[in-house]
């Protein structure tokens, strides 16, 4: 046995024995993803990186998996240079596979910059702009959770189901999900909203969501789509305003299922 110095306690260790196992059997949780006990180890994830420390000498850097104890070592396993090693090997690792739950899990756990996992969501905010400014309904915001951005439900207003927000999202982050009667819009795969569809009077096709339908009638009830004059989907509504040579405005009628009325 040999004694060992692990962030100013001493302790007992077993000459020879790899560093990352005497930590792990003292309980000092050390983050790494490539090490198994049954195997040689290849110092692939670098993640296990401690300082060393000799007298007379500057501290230097070295993966605990593959390092082996011998009598007077010193170790260091949490510093500010060892933080910035382990971030840029948790980077490169989510280079590798970005959409890993098993890194993220670490990166949270020992405080490692992670980036955003990805969700498709490019944070340009377009989907909040136009549910705020076109819609009025803001039932969108921007939401930080442990230092990054997301869309979220808002509290201030709340989902008329009209899909807008799907149809101006450039990378499909957000979708409109038709069964039966019911409309879903939702992201990553959370529901923001669910709504009741209704018929059209005329081709008894689902169209839009009851809210959407009263929404349109409180904000401008001369609207062909505002209820008190029907419900019609967006082609048979075409129709009769052609017929009735009335105008549609555009910004309102371009959101039915988040889909562009020509
Ligand atoms: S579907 Fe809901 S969240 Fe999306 S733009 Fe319409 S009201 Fe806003």
């Amino acid at each position: 046995m040999v004694t060992i110095k692990i962030d100013g306690t001493d302790y007992q260790a077993q000459e020879g024995k790899r560093l990352l196992l005497v930590l792990e059997e003292n309980g000092i949780r050390i983050p790494h993803v490539c090490f198994h006990h049954a195997l040689t180890p290849a110092a692939a994830c670098k993640l296990c990186v401690v300082e060393i420390r000799e007298q007379d000498k500057p501290p230097v850097t070295r993966l605990s998996c593959s390092l082996k104890v011998r009598e007077g070592l010193e170790v260091i396993t949490e510093s500010a240079m060892i933080q910035q090693m382990r971030s840029n090997a948790i980077g490169n690792l989510l280079k590798m596979a970005p959409r890993s739950d098993v890194i993220h899990q670490i990166g949270e756990e020992f405080g490692l910059t992670t980036g955003v996992k990805p969700d498709g969501c490019i944070r340009c905010r377009l989907c909040v702009r136009v549910c705020k400014d076109i819609i009025h309904a803001s039932a969108l915001k921007m939401m930080k959770i442990r230092g990054m951005n997301y869309v979220m439900p808002s509290e201030k207003g709340s989902c008329i189901g009209c899909g807008t927000c799907a149809n101006i999202c450039p990378t499909n982050a957000i979708r409109v999900e038709d069964k039966g009667n019911v409309r879903s819009i939702m992201i990553r795969d959370e529901i923001i909203g669910r709504h009741a569809l209704e018929i059209c009077d005329l081709c008894g096709t689902r169209f839009a969501t009851t809210k959407f339908l009263e929404h349109v009638g409180e904000l401008e009830s001369e609207h062909p789509d505002a209820r008190k004059s029907g419900q019609m989907c967006p082609s048979c509504a075409k129709l009769a305003a052609r017929k009735a040579q009335r105008p549609l405005t555009p910004h309102l009628h371009m959101t039915y299922g988040g889909k562009p009325v020509k």
